[in-house]
């Protein structure tokens, strides 16, 4: 009989776990069930070209019909998993069918966090994760003209800039005394905000909405300090809650996620898991380090091609450099490493042109770069990240330093090392 391999969760992960099993010689079925109705589709979009008008719904999806007939990746749209036996290697789906299978994907993402304050129901308020979210708030913004953006990260300053450029005027509401604290070094804040500042957003920083009040179809967003922005329209962007529901009712290790190893193994054998949904602990952290999950397009992919191999039975655990990418109007910027302690950076490039790179130190070690509007400097950064640069800050502070040359030859001197 044939194995099969079902995947819950019909995005990045989801849809590249089915494509690398399939390019790796898998050749049971594979059936990838998600419950959204449409087929696997690019989400960054969502809060950037897609909100401003400049990318359309037709462009969105991640493949075409043809290429899931040619790979024989069979895909159920609007179909939701509520059950795992693993006893008996059976996944129920929501009506109570039951599907055997041989391999388990767990890759069922992170719902967003709701606002937890009265009024919070109201019908201005909107969030971001999928199609339908970013086409509400599409046809919203045709009429709002003042926007309150709750939640100063990537979501929300994409709101906020996609929104501004749409005209309307937009504050943005963020708890932390700056934006993208979660995510992002201080120099990095400081350079977004004032970004967001020069195309005439406003701030309300180290501040939390308290309340949204009802104004005869307007809404008052009410924070803690008894402020009252009075507003047609709310983007609440405060973060997202992975699903895992699923692998908690079967009894498999859950804490911040679905907990796998290096390999995306769960802690049964037959179960897999990717994406935003699964918490690991990664191999640049220090031993006994938490796991943790990282809400990335680049993690989802890459995580998933680690768990189709484990899938075949390949070992290959999972050390690709993380990445990022976010644009703001027409700014470009992109983060590769993961900057989270550093002791010292060098910064290369022109700040005043807004064209520059910093170089994220920790003893001396280089573990992240971002860039803004340097797309070159980003691309060498993961050429360098991956060798395990053996350069020192000193070198990166000498603007005659020339990274083309030591990202390649850093490369062929750890190919050289492992060969
Ligand atoms: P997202 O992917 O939605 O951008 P992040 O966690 O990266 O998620 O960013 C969410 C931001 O929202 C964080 O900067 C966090 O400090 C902020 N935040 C969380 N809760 C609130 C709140 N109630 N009011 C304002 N900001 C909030």
């Amino acid at each position: 009989m044939k194995r099969k391999l079902v995947i819950v969760g019909a995005s990045y992960a989801g849809l590249q776990i089915a494509a690398s099993a399939r390019e790796a010689g898998y050749d049971g079925d594979i059936l990838l069930i998600g419950d959204e109705p449409d087929a696997p589709y690019q989400r960054p979009p969502l809060s950037k070209g897609f909100l401003t008008g400049g990318f359309g719904q037709e462009r969105l999806p991640l493949r075409s019909q043809a290429y899931y007939d040619e790979m024989q990746i069979q895909w159920m749209p609007s179909t939701r998993a509520v059950r795992i036996d693993r006893e008996r290697k059976e996944l129920e789906l929501h009506g109570g069918a039951r599907i055997a299978y041989d391999h388990l994907a767990l890759t069922t993402g992170a719902r967003v966090r709701g606002l937890d304050c009265e009024g919070a129901s109201h019908n201005a308020v909107h969030y971001l994760r999928d199609l339908r979210d970013a086409k509400r708030l599409v046809e919203h913004a045709q009429t709002a003209r003042r926007a309150v953006v709750v939640g100063g990260g990537y979501i929300g300053l994409e709101a906020a800039a996609s929104l501004r450029q749409k005209g309307l005027s937009v504050t943005v509401v963020e708890s932390e005394p700056r934006v993208l604290a979660r995510v992002a070094s201080p120099s990095i804040s400081a350079f977004m905000q004032r970004l967001h500042a020069s195309r005439g957003v406003s701030f309300a920083l180290g501040r939390k909405v308290v309340a949204l009040h009802d104004m005869a179809g307007e809404v008052a967003v009410e924070l803690d300090d008894g402020a009252r922005l009075l507003c047609d329209l709310v983007v609440v962007g405060i973060g997202v809650v992975p699903n895992t529901e699923l692998a908690a009712g079967c009894g498999l290790e859950v804490a911040g996620g679905i907990i796998v190893d290096a390999y995306a193994r769960t802690s049964d054998a037959s179960i897999v898991a990717a994406g935003d949904c699964a918490a690991f602990v990664p191999y640049w952290a220090p031993a006994g380090s938490a796991a943790c999950r990282i809400e990335s397009v680049q993690n989802a992919n890459d995580m998933a091609r680690t768990a189709a191999a484990s899938v075949v039975g390949r070992v290959e655990p999972y050390r690709a450099v993380p990445w990022f990418w976010s644009d703001q109007y027409d700014q470009k910027l992109q983060m590769a490493g993961v900057s989270t302690g550093f002791s010292d950076f060098a910064v290369r490039g022109s700040v005043e042109e807004g064209k520059f790179s910093l170089f994220y130190f920790r003893d001396d070690t280089l573990v992240a770069v971002d860039s803004i509007n340097r797309p070159q400097d980003h691309m060498l950064a993961r050429k360098l990240l991956a060798s395990g640069a053996r350069l020192g800050i000193k070198e990166f502070n000498d603007p005659a330093l020339d990274l083309k040359v030591f990202a390649n030859r850093d490369v062929s001197v750890a190919r050289d090392a492992s060969s």
